[in-house]
């Protein structure tokens, strides 16, 4: 399997294979007909906006990061003020598989923070990075489930991770 690392606000991932990208804190032309954001955050979508009005992908969140992702984008967050604008985005559940990625919810960093799986990469988001997990005191960021979805980390049979920063 293909992954294409883009570097920006955060790293995404683009799987030219199936046209998918994980998190938007980089700006692609290539084609993209699905753009999943591991969570809610700013630097996470900073391009979704300018990708979504170009190309039109569907769009996914964790289903307890999508009113979230709707309000972060309504916000003026200067750092990151490049076509912030409220994303629509469908729902992602536990156990759900798009384009082969399949969907764990790992609350912690957000309540609806989720890591997916494919062909042993885990694209991890802000959970859990090469050095480290991800902070947990940011609105609806809660350390005890953090330790929780990491626990739940361990037991996934992954090669490699392809962490959000
Ligand atoms: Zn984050």
């Amino acid at each position: 399997m293909k992954v294409e690392k883009l570097e920006g606000t955060c790293l995404s991932y683009y799987l030219p294979d199936v046209k998918l990208l994980i998190d938007a804190g980089a700006y692609t032309d290539k084609p993209v007909k699905t753009l999943i954001l591991t969570h809610c955050h700013c630097d996470h979508f900073t391009y979704a906006a300018k990708i979504i009005e170009e190309q039109n992908p569907k769009v996914f969140v964790g289903r307890k990061d999508v009113k979230a992702l709707v309000e972060m984008g309504e916000k003026i967050v200067p750092e990151f003020a490049v076509n912030l604008t409220p994303i629509i985005a469908e729902g992602l559940k536990e156990g759900d598989v798009v384009e082969g990625l399949r969907v764990f919810e790992t609350p912690g960093h957000t309540e609806g923070s989720v890591c997916l799986l494919k062909n042993g990469f885990l694209f991890s988001g802000d959970t859990l990075f090469d050095k480290g997990v991800g902070r947990w005191d940011l609105p609806s960021g809660d350390y005890v489930k953090l330790m929780e979805s990491l626990e739940r980390l361990k037991s996934i049979p992954y090669k490699f991770l392809m962490p959000g920063h």
